[in-house]
């Protein structure tokens, strides 16, 4: 088994789950997907969308266990992770599983505010699912409620980190005080921590995480083609470079090096210059470029998409890894978020 190859032909196509569970549907971060872990990685890969129902790969869960096929040829065993601390609830009854889930392998995420000020507005992301979920989660979690739920998920499933995003809200802060509560909480569980938020107006809320015990940022640009983001996220181009430069700056200066990083989505409308030309951006700044295909979510506005091809994605990931490794970054150096958690990316097995 080629892992590059599978990892990224998975991502492109998906996998058609022919029994047992397809994952989660709709909601911020890897909706309309399933976690699936074999070899040395993890893999979110698509098993909702429409264009799903024409791939190769296909499974049969029993349990949480299954044999990865491509058509009618057995591949590896692969394994879905199924949480125990999914079984549990707080005191007043609300389950486990509405106030965070498993990502990845051990990784514990939320969206501590689930809802965003661009939703019912042009403005909003094109392909963010942040309130098709509402009625599946806790709409803003609270963090005694997130510090329970991380030393459960500790206890019982070993999650040694979690990622904590959140929907737009009103305010120069940009939600980062609600974030740096809510860290500080789950840093209580002896967990580490990243969150993501957008370039705040008053850089010094950045120094504020810090200060709340946060390890690692995200602050996601998501396409460095002016053009395409303007289309795909009005307001995140309305921002413009320059204040991400800004904030991708003070956070590396005060996280360090390969514990800041940016989504770049590949499959908008953009060249693969633009990928790797933002990359190298990024890792001059000391950013890790988490480069990850368009995964498109059922109920957004890019529903009908599709992800980039095999072949586009496989030689993306090669020059974006040549990159990374050239400037000495490597997600095994990322304390905690997405780039440890590698579910969305296939940089990880680039990288070997
Ligand atoms: S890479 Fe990030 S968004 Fe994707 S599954 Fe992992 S923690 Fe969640």
């Amino acid at each position: 088994m080629n892992i590059k190859d599978l990892k990224v032909g998975l991502q492109s196509n998906g996998i058609r789950v022919l029994a047992g569970n397809k994952g989660r549907k709709g909601g911020a971060g890897p909706a309309g997907s399933n976690m699936f872990i074999f070899g040395d990685t993890v893999v979110s890969a698509p098993t909702f969308a429409k264009f799903v129902s024409k791939s190769p790969y296909n499974i049969e869960l029993d349990g949480n266990i299954g044999i990865l096929r491509k058509e009618d040829e057995e591949i590896t065993e692969v394994r879905v992770p199924r949480p125990r601390f999914y079984d549990l609830k707080t005191k007043d009854g609300i389950p486990y599983k509405k106030i965070a889930l498993l990502h990845g392998e051990d990784c514990l995420a939320t969206t501590v505010v689930q809802r965003c000020i661009y939703w019912n507005t042009p403005e909003r992301c094109k392909f963010c699912g942040i309130e098709l979920s509402k009625e599946v989660t806790v709409e803003v979690k609270k963090p005694e409620e997130l510090l329970e739920v991380a030393e459960a998920a500790k206890r019982l499933d070993g999650v040694t980190h979690a990622t904590l995003t959140t929907g737009t809200v009103r305010g120069r802060d940009r939600g980062i005080w609600m974030l740096s509560r809510c860290a500080s909480a789950i840093k209580s569980a002896r967990i580490s921590v990243h969150v993501q938020f957008e370039p705040p107006k008053d850089l010094a809320c950045i120094d504020d995480l810090y200060e709340n015990g946060v390890d690692t940022v995200g602050i996601h640009i998501e396409s460095f083609d002016k053009e395409v983001l303007g289309y795909i996220a009005p307001a995140k181009a309305k921002i413009g470079i320059e204040r991400y430069v800004e904030a991708w700056k003070r956070s590396v200066d005060i996280f360090g090096e390969n514990q800041v990083s940016s989504f770049i989505i590949a499959g908008l409308g953009e060249s693969d210059e633009s990928i790797i030309d933002g990359s190298k951006i990024l890792v001059d700044l000391g950013v890790y470029p988490f480069v990850l295909p368009l995964s498109p979510i059922p109920g957004t506005y890019l529903e009908d998409e599709v992800p980039p091809s095999f072949k586009r994605m496989k030689n993306i990931y090669e020059s974006v890894s040549d990159i990374i490794k050239d400037a000495n970054l490597s997600w095994k150096k990322s304390k905690a978020g997405c780039v440890r958690c590698r579910a969305c990316s296939a940089l990880d097995v680039f990288e070997e």
